[in-house]
């Protein structure tokens, strides 16, 4: 292993990392917010311009899928107060959580029940949209419910769109496509869940299956679209629509926080700790968090230990030039939405200036917590989406500055587990029993 050797001087995280070790690394390059949304490129006209598209797009949600009736078709998820699981967490790890722990609830994103549901749909939505716009199909008058109307399916089923994914992408993708009528084809993974697959059949979405990982599964989507010019592919490592769809999380969850009387500020910050595959999904939400509170705001990424490509990445400073097969890691992980073994370049660099730190976490762990979460807030999760409930544990027990006041508010993003079906979350509860979350310190789960 080349890279290995020449890594371990400049950063010695690098030999914790190929042990697979929990790590937390502080990125030295974080800066100020102003600045750091600034070297990006990217801006609030372009946030709110994704957003603003998600609200024309509203009226058509209500109409085509009813469970996103009552709150007007837009897609949000609950914001909520995790009391019991903070005093169980800070309980097990013998820490004290002085500030006030909240969840995200994106697991309960409607349609498709995960944080792809924010970046997945505003991409196809915009390109559905110009579609129409070029073809002159849209009526001034009318609302966008006309989307459901014959004459924009006919247009849909002339083109394609196309994705590569590890599972809830293809999910996100695949029944927003459908239901616009494109024809739809989705590039599996091999860590891809069997009932996804069946799932998006079940739906006439066409599903393609790989033995290998996700960055072959991207690849080949990509060479197979790229053939087809009636067809879209949706470019998970480097999408800027996708990125800017999940960026629209910052207005929202501020509004969110406002509603409830939550404060934030320089004086009562906000720890927000995000779960990161290829980095699309933490970071937009990161960067819109950014646009929300500026500096108040310290957004932390989390990832497997045997998957922590953007950790890896950002550390190195060579973003997508390396893989965590390079250092000698699996990318094997009962995280699939995370098995990611090589981050994208566009989100690292843009995280560069913005991103406190980074973490890893054990497999053992997600299950452990997800069992403690279910038990104390009856939330359900999938694996993925408990990678940020370590965050405050890190950034507590190194006494990040702010952790530990008694005004702060720390955030676990809880990215998916909607549709996962009840025998599987049953198995994952199960797999939950007995983990020594914190070795040395702890009460284990018990039935
Ligand atoms: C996709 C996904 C993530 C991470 O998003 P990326 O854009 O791949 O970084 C986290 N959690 C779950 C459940 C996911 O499906």
């Amino acid at each position: 292993m080349p890279k290995f050797n020449e890594f371990k001087t400049d950063f010695p995280l690098v030999t914790q990392l190929a042990n697979e070790e929990e790590v937390l690394w502080m990125n030295p390059q974080c800066t100020d917010s102003e600045t750091g949304l600034h070297y990006s490129g990217m801006s609030t006209g372009d946030v709110k311009d994704a957003s603003d598209r998600l609200k024309r797009f509203a009226p058509f949600f209500a109409q085509e899928f009813p469970e996103t009736k009552k709150n007007g078709g837009v897609i949000e998820s609950p914001l909520t107060a995790i009391p019991h699981m903070q005093e169980r967490l800070s309980h097990s790890a013998g820490i004290e959580l002085n500030g006030k722990l909240f969840i995200k609830q994106d697991n309960a994103l409607p349609v498709s029940g995960s944080i792809k549901a924010r970046g997945g749909f505003h991409e196809v939505l915009k390109h559905a949209e110009s579609l129409a716009v070029q073809h002159n199909l849209i009526d001034q008058d009318k609302d966008y419910t006309q989307f459901g109307e014959p004459a924009f399916k006919r247009l849909f089923k002339a083109h394609k769109i196309a994705v590569g994914s590890t599972g809830n992408l293809g999910l996100s993708i695949g029944i927003i496509s459908a239901a616009l009528g494109f024809k739809v084809t989705v590039h599996m993974s091999a860590d891809a869940k069997l009932w996804k697959k069946d799932l998006l059949r079940h739906k006439g979405v066409n599903v393609i299956e790989y033995e290998d990982d996700y960055s072959k599964a991207v690849k080949e989507g990509r060479q197979e679209a790229e053939k087809d010019t009636s067809c879209h592919f949706v470019d998970d490592e480097n999408s800027k629509d996708l990125f800017l769809g999940y960026a629209v999380a910052g207005e929202r969850i501020a509004a969110q926080f406002a509603e409830q009387g939550i404060l934030i500020d320089t004086e009562h910050p906000l720890f927000v700790y995000l779960p990161c595959g290829v980095g699309g999904g933490p970071g937009g939400v990161a960067f819109g968090l950014k646009l929300a509170f500026g500096d108040a705001v310290h957004c932390y990424f989390a990832e497997p230990v045997s998957a922590p490509c953007m950790l890896l990445g950002m550390m190195t400073g060579l973003h997508e030039k390396i893989s965590v097969e390079e250092i000698g890691l699996t990318n094997q992980t009962a995280a699939d939405g995370l098995a990611v073994g090589r981050a994208s370049g566009f989100v690292g660099k843009v995280m560069t200036p913005l991103l406190e730190g980074s973490y890893t976490v054990k497999d053992s762990a997600l299950f452990g917590l997800l069992r403690m979460l279910a038990d104390t807030e009856s939330i359900a999760a999938e694996p993925s989406a408990l990678a940020g409930m370590m965050g405050p544990i890190h950034t507590i027990s190194s006494d990040v500055v702010g952790s530990r006041s008694s005004a702060s508010r720390h955030l676990i993003w809880s990215t998916g587990g909607g549709m996962v079906p009840e025998e599987v979350m049953k198995e994952y509860y199960n797999q939950g029993l007995n983990v020594e979350l914190f070795p040395g310190k702890s009460t284990k789960n018990a039935k």
